[in-house]
């Protein structure tokens, strides 16, 4: 397990702390996870944060059309890939 510079999701908030890379962030530090302290105040168990589990529903939403997507595009490769082998057979 590698791990990363958290920022604190409330952007009012500059906490930093260094916690459990689970996005396998590169550069910028991931900001899915609320701070101990913002944590506390918000009733949320900040050892049960998920990178998905703050989102409001707009977010998640945002991200399964990403997903679904990202899931389009490698059927396309694949299809092409396939129609490639077909041509030269
Ligand atoms: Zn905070």
């Amino acid at each position: 397990m590698k791990y990363v510079l958290h920022i604190c999701k409330n952007k009012k908030c500059n906490n930093g702390w260094i916690d459990k890379d689970l996005t396998n962030a590169k550069s910028a530090p991931p900001d899915w996870k609320y701070c101990r302290e913002c944590a506390e105040k918000l009733g949320i168990d900040v050892d049960a944060q998920t990178p998905t589990s703050n989102l409001t529903p707009k977010e998640l939403l945002y991200l399964e059309k990403k997903k679904e997507q990202a899931r389009i595009m490698r059927e396309r490769d694949k299809r092409k890939i396939n129609s490639t082998v077909v041509n030269r057979g």
